[in-house]
């Protein structure tokens, strides 16, 4: 494919920074002491420090990098209500009670989340647009089918309906799918902006913040107090939060290793014209596939162009590289995009738990929320709420994920080695599928 499909300015960074670029703050020296330090300042440290600053305590976050550098400015925008892992194999693993309990706990992220952005007016872009899943094969329509029904079975909040593919033109302008299922009650946000508000509020309420403080370790004293090392100097802190989630590093090396830090890659299209938008996107719905290597595509905020993603977890020959792949992946869902410019193409990485879970606990006394596993948009936002409400000595702090082993694996270091091997079986599954149709 040719590399006439990147238009005049094309950008590296993440769409989503246009409209909200990344706060550049003054290097001041850091304080000798905060009553709490939050490492990381994405949703979960930000959340955090709102909630803590709101009950009258001194929050510091400290960031590697710009505020908000990692996932959370980067992501897709994809407001759900489920937890990444399945609720069939979930249930096997735990039983239906446990199980129902951590899926209730996902709708209730999205139930804060939305409640938190209208509460706080953050102007962020969110609709409630219902997402549609599209089924690539017709095995995969079947599997949607048998999940509805299992979720009516035990009751979970889930409202969805099964879309035949006679009907699917009113959802998408695409021919490749079997039909799909459509999410309602899910929503999309520009990710960027969102987190911008959350700062501000933050801020506005007393916490602080250091750009460029990254964390190169934490210690605890007989006193019970911690020193946080940073590059930029220590900081004493009475209480200590980890929020570092994919970004993770040897500074915060026992998080680190019990997770898997994997990339997300995006693009964003040239403006499209509002007729062509409507014809491949006739419902407004967010759009994931079935695979197991999935695509996704939404439009943005302001309904002017489309932000497509996928092809996780591998290099490919760069941003430009990337670009072209997934430009070519979305020409074949939507053959119209064929000759469509590309203006941005990034990257982003989410973390997965060796359990396929969200963690949220407390090791040598430093409290942590992180691993949620590509899915963590509310679930963030929700886990650092909880974590300061914890700090604050509150009972509606307490989560059904409270006291789950975090695990990891023998000799793994942080490095997700096995990946290539682990996507290319996954690509390969995908393939065998899509033939047999
Ligand atoms: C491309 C992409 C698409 C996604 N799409 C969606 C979606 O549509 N919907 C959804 O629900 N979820 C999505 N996710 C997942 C979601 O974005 C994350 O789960 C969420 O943002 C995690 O927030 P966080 O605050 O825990 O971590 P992050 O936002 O990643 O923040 C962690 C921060 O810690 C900092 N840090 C790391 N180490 C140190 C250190 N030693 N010292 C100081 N600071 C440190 C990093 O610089 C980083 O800024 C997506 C993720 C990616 C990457």
């Amino acid at each position: 494919m040719a590399d006439n499909i990147f238009a005049p300015g094309f950008k590296t960074d993440p769409y989503w920074w246009d409209a909200a670029p990344r706060p550049k703050l003054e290097l001041a020296p850091l304080p000798a002491e905060s009553d709490v330090v939050i490492v990381g300042s994405g949703y979960t440290g930000t959340s955090s420090a709102l909630t803590l600053a709101r009950a009258g305590r001194k929050a510091l976050i400290l960031e590697a990098e710009d505020p908000g550098y990692g996932a959370s400015s980067r992501n897709a925008g994809y407001v759900g209500r489920m937890l990444w892992h399945k609720f069939g194999p979930l249930e096997r693993k735990l039983g239906p009670a446990a199980a129902a309990k951590l899926a209730d706990d996902a709708v209730e992220s999205h139930r804060y989340l939305t409640t938190l952005i209208e509460q706080e007016q953050i102007a962020c872009g969110y609709v409630n647009c219902s997402r549609f899943i599209g089924a690539r094969t017709q095995g995969h329509f079947d599997h949607f089918a048998e999940d509805l029904a299992m979720f009516a079975r035990v009751g979970l909040n889930i409202q969805a309906d099964m879309i035949p593919r006679s009907a699917q033109g009113k959802e998408i302008g695409s021919e490749k799918f079997y039909g799909g299922m459509l999410l309602h009650g899910t929503g999309s946000l520009h990710p960027g902006l969102y987190h911008l508000g959350l700062l501000d509020r933050a801020r506005r309420s007393g916490a602080g913040i250091a750009a460029h403080a990254r964390v190169t370790g934490i210690e605890r004293g007989k006193d019970g107090k911690f020193t946080v090392h940073t590059e930029r100097g220590n900081v004493r802190a009475n209480d200590v939060i980890v929020a570092t989630n994919a970004y993770s590093d040897k500074g915060v090396g026992w998080y680190r290793r019990r997770l898997v830090p994997v990339k997300l890659f995006q693009v964003a299209t040239e403006p499209l014209s509002p007729q062509l938008l409507n014809r491949l996107m006739p419902g407004g719905r967010t759009l994931i596939d079935s695979l197991m290597n999935i695509t996704w595509i939404r439009l943005s905020p302001d309904n002017t162009r489309l932000i497509i993603g996928g092809r996780t977890g591998v290099e490919e020959g760069g941003a430009k590289g990337k670009a072209l792949k997934l430009h070519a992946d979305a020409s074949e869902i939507f053959p119209e995009l064929a000759d469509v410019k590309l203006t941005h193409s990034w990257e982003g990485q989410c973390a997965f738990s060796f359990d396929k879970l969200p963690h949220i606990g407390v090791h040598d006394g430093v409290n942590y929320a992180m691993g949620y596993c590509g899915v963590g948009l509310p679930m963030a936002t929700w886990m650092g709420h909880r974590l300061g409400l914890k700090l604050l000595g509150k009972v509606e702090g307490a989560t059904p994920f409270d006291g789950r082993r975090f695990p990891t694996r023998p000799f793994y270091n942080g490095e997700p080695w096995f990946l290539p091997a682990m996507m290319a079986y996954y690509d390969f599954k995908d393939r065998i599928e899509l033939w047999r149709g």
